[in-house]
């Protein structure tokens, strides 16, 4: 009865004033680059990787056929290679720096080396940067062992695979915001190549819009039994891990624990894959990582960026982190053959179509509040326009959800000359708001969670 009336208000709504109800349609064109996306070239790149016999971050640089030198070399020739056949805008380079002895995972000084491909914005006042990745290392039981076979297929040929796809399938097109496609490295040994990315990114002042880690997206029978081929798990942090004591005060102050700009990202996949990918469910996970386990996302967190983590739905230990052995009748060991390359092409679709939808959007708005300067029993939103891409904008969606809803339930269209929007009748305690800016064929910038204005 109640969820009744709330759909009665929004008509009434919508039918007296300026805003109407969207109805999303897929883009044909996001479409059909998703239609380029190939699981033989998934397949074909997930067993190169495993073939240099291990990819561990200690293991032999100087030779051509085996370890993590020549793992690294070979991702930077075929990313040129992408580059070249689109027509040469997407540049890639090394990101090498010198680390260790810590102590920890990493025992002599060693040369750390992120493989990026960086396909650049064509409106240079457009300075967002959308960052997706995958890890190139791989290990097995014994994190200090670099010389066994460590295919590492799905932990994470699989995530590198899809990210190097990913920049096959877009390096000839043009969007207004620069995209990063990065090879990670060192993630088994503590992050290290995405703690240096992330503190350059932070040092440099990039407007990191979005960073989004593909790790483990290749196995799709768990060691539950459980087979699942049609779900992603999307991970992001509640609270933000950079939140400083202001902060603190204000999420406390208006509830804001549910909304951070990592759980925004993870929300915004969701709707993108029900959009795009129908086929494959996109399910949040309200925390930033698995138990006993950390991702590339997390360094970004920790540097304040919006960043999440996609992953299998069902966690095969099996194959992670394991000498490849049979031990009691048990085959362990994270082999090319049991990768369901279907299922990994599904989830580059997925993150294809948010990347592209992304970095065609407008900016988002450059600030969005919440009218606190009294009591009302209305609700009035206010924001600014965005920096950049205004001759994009078409307008904005305000979206709206009860405060126990996990997901966006509703999102209203607002003309561009339009910087305020009231809900007559709605009282700001009880639902949860968002504002997202729009162009024409309705690319949606990132979701800005209104912060209330006391003056
Ligand atoms: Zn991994």
């Amino acid at each position: 009865m109640k969820r009744l009336w709330i759909v009665l208000l929004l008509a009434g709504w919508a039918l007296a004033g300026k805003t109407q109800p969207v109805t999303k349609q897929p883009d044909p064109y996001i479409q059909q680059l998703l239609a380029r996306v190939s699981a033989d070239s998934i397949e074909a790149n997930i067993r190169r990787l495993a073939a240099f016999g291990t990819r561990h971050t200690l293991s032999p640089t100087d030779n051509d056929t085996f370890g993590i030198g020549a793992a690294r070399r070979w991702i930077k020739r075929t990313l040129e290679r992408y580059a070249a056949a689109g027509g040469g805008r997407m540049e890639v380079f090394f990101d090498r720096f010198w680390y260790g002895p810590d102590g920890r995972r990493v025992d002599r000084r060693v040369e750390i080396v992120n493989v990026i491909a960086r396909l650049p914005g064509t409106d240079p006042e457009d300075d967002r940067i959308f960052i997706v990745s995958g890890h190139y290392d791989s290990r097995v039981s014994d994190v200090m062992d670099s010389l066994s076979y460590a295919p590492g297929a799905s932990d994470d040929a699989s995530g590198t695979a899809a990210v190097m796809e990913m920049a096959r399938v877009l390096a000839r097109e043009r969007f207004p915001a620069t995209i990063l496609f990065v090879a990670m490295a060192a993630e088994e040994q503590g992050l290290l190549g995405a703690r240096h990315l992330a503190a350059m990114a932070d040092s440099l002042g990039w407007n990191v819009a979005g960073m989004f880690t593909l790790d483990i997206i290749g196995n799709t029978e768990g060691d539950n039994r459980v087979r699942d081929n049609r779900t992603v798990r999307v991970f992001s942090e509640g609270v933000p891990s950079a939140e400083t004591p202001q902060q603190a005060r204000l999420r406390q102050a208006i509830g804001g624990e549910n909304d951070s700009p990592s759980r925004q990202l993870a929300r915004y996949l969701h709707e993108i894959g029900a959009r795009y990918v129908p086929e494959l469910r996109v399910k949040l996970i309200f925390r930033r990582d698995r138990f006993l386990r950390g991702g590339d996302h997390i360094p970004f967190n920790e540097r304040g960026f919006a960043a999440v983590r996609l992953t299998e739905p069902n966690e095969a230990y099996t194959r992670q982190h394991q000498d490849v052995r049979v031990e009691n009748g048990i085959a362990y060991g994270d082999v090319p053959d049991r990768v369901d390359f279907d299922y990994v092409a599904r989830v580059t679709r997925l993150m294809t179509a948010a990347l592209a939808n992304l970095a065609m959007a407008p900016p988002p708005p450059a600030a969005a509040y919440i009218d606190a300067r009294g009591l009302s029993v209305d609700t009035r939103l206010l924001w600014e326009p965005p920096r950049a891409g205004r001759d994009r904008l078409a307008g904005y969606y305000v979206l709206v959800r009860e405060t126990t809803a996990p997901q966006w339930q509703q999102k209203w269209f607002v003309s561009a000359t339009d910087t305020s929007y009231t809900f007559v009748g709605w009282s700001k305690d009880d639902y949860f708001f968002g504002i997202q800016s729009v162009d024409a064929q309705g690319h949606e910038s990132r979701i800005l969670f209104p912060v209330p204005r006391f003056r």
